[in-house]
Parts: structure tokens; sequence; C-alpha cells
């Protein structure tokens, strides 16, 4: 039994030119995605959106720059754990969190889930492990937001079995079976954070999902392969791989239209 909901835990505001070149400079709608998974290894979340603790975590410099980047736009009744609530599921149910990458909005409900352990790639975690100041704020990352015992409650998926992908997700080559089922796969996004994480899912239907998290905001960008401004750069851990990973993504879409590609800030309704 395997099921995935999509959900999200707030939005930010950005000029749609900054990603898609050639469009307005108007500020358009990301929507901060996150999964609820069901699984027998019991309720896994992926990601989990914003929090109201953005808020406190950016009331001064430098982090201040980041809610001036991206202002965000939450209402207390949109958290992950407030809607998990509304669903019948407590907190303490939560068994694991799979962290795409450590950006603000992706990890901001961290700590509202006592019980969870965390999967992520180590990579990923030893980039932003103990940074600090600008630094933090140029990977996009509040500390604030990390529980005290992460270390204690973490899994890192490199060591996972490494497995090779079925071809019908050429051209990406290798994976990491999650669970052991072969239902989720941890598939590696490098470029816009250091080990950002993919994952490959399959649902009790046969549906297939690759939740791509931040490779490309907007679903556009991977079907008709536009890269974001040059500016944008800036944002990212390695500009060279961004643009590898989502001309990857551009082919594994034209290969396998079927699959379903979801980005993290692509609307999902
Ligand atoms: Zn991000």
């Amino acid at each position: 039994m395997v099921e995935i909901t999509f959900l999200k835990a707030g939005y930010c505001t950005h000029p749609e030119a900054m990603v898609l070149p050639g469009e307005s400079w108007k500020s358009i709608i990301f929507p901060a995605l996150f999964a609820l998974i069901r699984h027998p290894m019991g309720w896994i979340l992926f990601d989990t959106g914003y929090s109201e603790r953005f808020y406190q975590e950016t009331q001064y410099l430098p982090n201040k720059l980041y809610a001036l980047l991206t202002p965000v736009y939450l209402k207390p009744q949109e958290t992950a754990i407030s809607q998990l609530k509304q669903l019948g599921i407590e907190p303490e149910e939560i068994q694991y969190i799979i962290i795409s990458h450590f950006h603000a909005d992706h990890i901001g409900g961290l700590k509202d889930f006592p019980k969870a352990e965390f999967i992520c790639f180590q990579s990923g975690y030893k980039a932003i492990k103990n940074t600090q100041g600008l630094r933090a704020l140029k990977a996009g990352f509040l500390a604030g937001l990390m529980p005290d015992n992460f270390e204690e409650r973490v899994i890192f998926a490199e060591n996972y079995k490494a497995i090779k992908l079925p071809e019908n997700l050429t051209p990406f080559e290798q994976g990491f079976d999650l669970f052991g089922d072969g239902c989720l796969i941890a598939i590696e996004l490098p470029g816009h954070a250091v080990g950002q994480m993919g994952l490959y899912l399959t649902d009790n239907n046969g549906k297939q999902y690759f939740l791509i998290a931040d490779a490309c905001w907007l679903s556009r960008a991977y079907q008709e392969l536009i890269y974001p401004q040059r500016i944008a750069d800036l944002l990212f851990a390695d500009k060279t791989a961004y643009r590898e990973t989502l001309k990857k993504i551009n082919q594994l879409y034209r290969n396998n239209p079927h699959l379903n590609i979801v980005p993290s800030h692509s609307s999902i309704d």
C-alpha cells in the first residue's frame, strides 16, 4: 500500500521573469509543496514546506534578506502539522521525513515531528552543517529550523542499497532504494543545492511520480527546457550542475511522458 497526497504549506512570491526569462517581472506565487506518503513502514513526508518559524528566524539581518528576497505568506492552518491534524494524523505518527534539501521552505516544519527519522544525502547535510551568517544565508539555510537532535535521528541515503534505475528513468542511472521494496527511490539532483534529493515513487495503482524538488521551479522549465535568468545562478550551489540536471529531466520527460514529474513550487491545483 503506497499512496501519495500533495499538500502545500504556504507560498512565497518572486518575479516570474527570474525563472522564465522573457516573461513579466511581475511577482507570481510559488507554493511550497510537500508530500504525504502512506507506506507499510508508516506515514512519511517528503519535505514540510514553511512553518511560522520562518518569520522568527528572519526577523533580523542578515537572515532578514531572505524574507525580503522571497516574501512568505503562511496562515497558521496551512502549516504541515496543522494540515496533517486536519487529516487525522498526529505529529508523532510521522515515521520518516525525506529531506530534498535544506532550504527553509523545505525544512520549515522539521521541529514539529518529534518521532520522525530524517532521510537525506550526507553530502547535502555536510554542505550546510556548521554554516553561519552570510555563508548560511547564501546556502538558503536557517539553522534555527533544525531540531537539536537532528544528528541522532538522521539516516543518510548513501547508506541504502544503490540500485541501477529501470530503463524508463533514462538518462538517470543510479538511485538508492529507501525501504527495499522498490517503491521509494532517492535520486541525486545536484546543482540547486549540494546533494539535492529527488524521489521516484510508484503508488499502489502503478502510477509513477518523480518529485524533483527545486531542480526547477515551474513545470514549464523542464518541459520546454527553459533555464532561469543568469542572476538566479547566485542562488545555486553549482550552476553547471543545475543546467545538466534540468537537461536530464527534460530528456526524461520526453522519453517517458506518463511519468508525473513534480517540482516543489509548481501549482498542484
Ligand atoms: Zn530550494
